[in-house]
């Protein structure tokens, strides 16, 4: 008989998806297949390996929209199949989260599972909005309530009467689709209205949004400010409290567009959440490796020849070494070769593969890269590759010749622009919805434009921030007016830069 595989109960936290357990990550890496709710992090995916079959849920299987007994007998399939399984479920998978019928259905088909728990929205969402649920000077006591399970029940499992009366903080799941008649049974039965409550709509998240009303005023202030599920609602003193420690970053709250190519945009929205912003992604370029071009691969073949190698980018990094490693190479391809990079994060970047870079120049553009290295090295009849993009102006390359240097320019990508859908964006900027348009390069800012009207830009409040002289350049070739420029030719120079203007 096949053995059977195991399934385990995973808490997938509120929101954010580094608020997952430890225990939860490393259940994730073993996974044959994960079974995931819609409000579980898709990002966590980064976890599982690459051949874990993943099925989302409660969404979709196949064709048809799952229910919850489908969910069950899923899990038994696949666990009873030998597989390891995880169940990854928003917060904690015990909190509201239907573990028991799962569990029931484990049980009954002798299939061995494990819970690991989660952070659940309450305490999540609470402190996300500076609210502490049991501080000693107004609350010894906290409630976890369903708002859903009022909607069409003949006769409710909700002690309303108690509630009303009780000294605690209330905290409500799935209340936003509820609220008026949760505000009426709570108030019907004494509560005053007077009462102090907030709802906090995606928690932890960059869009979070906070709503505090008096209990009598709060359906109306959600619908105002049109607070949708996922939402959590804290009735009690401590709604009124606010530990300012998530708004008082100074780009909290700021929508901030994004247009590098994909993986440059994921880790600039790292950076922007880090900050306290709202990373809003329109990738405008795709980067394209030419490693696979004979000239490349016979330069690479003779690499020690050289005296020095210089990197322009992170991206041509990245390229380099993946070429590397699929042919089975490694930093050693360079032997003794001199290594200089442009700035800090390709320097960042070179460090990852093992290699720390000979040179890098106090400020990070080509032409101080070959201003400073003309004034560190001798490079008088020296061989200097230039691994960049095809794209790259040439005035790098003139001053290392001038310089008495042999060059060799060889490209590892190239970039081109990508077309998105761009109707939301425009409206966004009209509505004044968007802060700051970002752009870290000058093919970026094409293919941005070929998109989207400067004209729009311009007559709207959204404001431009460029990453150094030569993008600026190039919005200014388009008739883009720049609100700012960073001296620090990075990602976090650039954010830096936008935090300044709100000091
Ligand atoms: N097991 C989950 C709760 C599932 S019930 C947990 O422990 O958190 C779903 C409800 O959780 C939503 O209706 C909402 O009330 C709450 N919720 C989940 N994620 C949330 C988030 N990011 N922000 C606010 N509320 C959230």
């Amino acid at each position: 008989m096949r053995k059977k595989g195991k399934v385990y109960l995973v808490g997938a936290g509120p929101g954010r998806a580094d608020l997952i357990t430890v225990r939860g990550a490393e259940v994730l890496k073993t996974a044959d297949c994960i079974i995931y709710d819609k409000l579980a992090n898709p990002a966590l995916l980064k976890f599982a390996n690459s051949n874990t079959e993943v099925i989302h849920v409660p969404k979709r299987v196949g064709n048809r929209s799952c229910t919850q007994e489908e969910i069950n007998r899923l899990l038994v399939e696949k666990a009873g199949s030998g597989k390891t399984v995880v169940r990854l479920k928003g917060g904690d998978p015990c909190i509201f989260g239907r573990a028991g019928q799962e569990i029931a259905a484990l049980n009954k088909a002798g299939i061995d599972f494990e819970i690991v728990p989660g952070v659940t929205a309450a305490t999540a969402a609470a402190e996300y909005a500076g609210i502490i649920l049991t501080d000693r000077n107004y609350s010894s006591q906290v409630v976890f309530i369903t708002g859903h399970e009022a909607q069409g029940k003949q006769k409710s499992n909700i002690d309303w009467h108690l509630l009303a009366k009780f000294r605690a903080t209330l905290v409500f799941y799935m209340a936003m689709g509820n609220l008026d008649f949760i505000v009426k049974q709570l108030t019907k039965n004494g509560m005053s209205k007077e009462t102090p409550a907030a709802a906090i709509a995606d928690a932890t998240l960059p869009n979070q949004r906070i709503v505090r009303a008096s209990l009598g005023q709060l359906s109306e202030k959600c619908r105002e400010n049109r607070i949708e599920p996922p939402a959590i609602v804290v009735i009690g003193t401590a709604a009124e409290t606010k530990l300012n420690w998530l708004m008082k970053k100074p780009l909290c709250g700021k929508n901030i567009v994004i247009t590098r190519d994909a993986e440059g945009n994921a880790d600039f929205a790292n950076r922007i959440i880090d900050r306290g912003g709202n990373p809003v992604e329109f990738p405008t370029i795709k980067i394209k490796p030419l490693t696979q071009r004979k000239k490349f691969l016979q330069t690479l073949a003779k690499i020690t020849e050289f005296d020095w190698a210089i990197f322009t980018s992170a991206s041509g990094v990245t390229i380099f070494f993946d070429v590397l490693q699929k042919l089975k190479k490694d930093a050693r391809v360079f032997g003794p070769a001199k290594i200089a990079a442009i700035g800090s994060e390709t320097a960042a970047k070179l460090e990852q593969f093992g290699i720390k870079p000979d040179f890098v120049p106090s400020v990070f553009t080509s032409k101080e890269l070959g201003k400073q290295l003309i004034g560190f090295a001798n490079l008088q009849g020296k061989k200097v590759l230039l691994l960049r993009s095809e794209l790259a102006s040439n005035q790098l390359s003139e001053m290392l010749s001038k310089a008495g240097a042999e060059v060799d320019n060889m490209p590892v990508y190239t970039v081109a622009t990508v077309k998105n859908k761009s109707g939301w964006l425009i409206e966004r900027i009209i509505k004044g919805k968007i802060d700051w348009l970002t752009f870290t390069s000058p093919s970026a800012v094409r293919g941005f434009f070929e998109q989207i009207e400067s004209n729009i830009v311009n007559s709207s409040n959204v404001k431009v921030a460029s990453i150094g002289l030569v993008t600026s350049e190039q919005l200014k070739n388009l008739g883009v007016k720049v609100a700012l420029t960073a001296t620090d030719h990075t990602v976090d120079g650039l954010l830096a830069a936008i935090e300044g203007t709100y000091k």
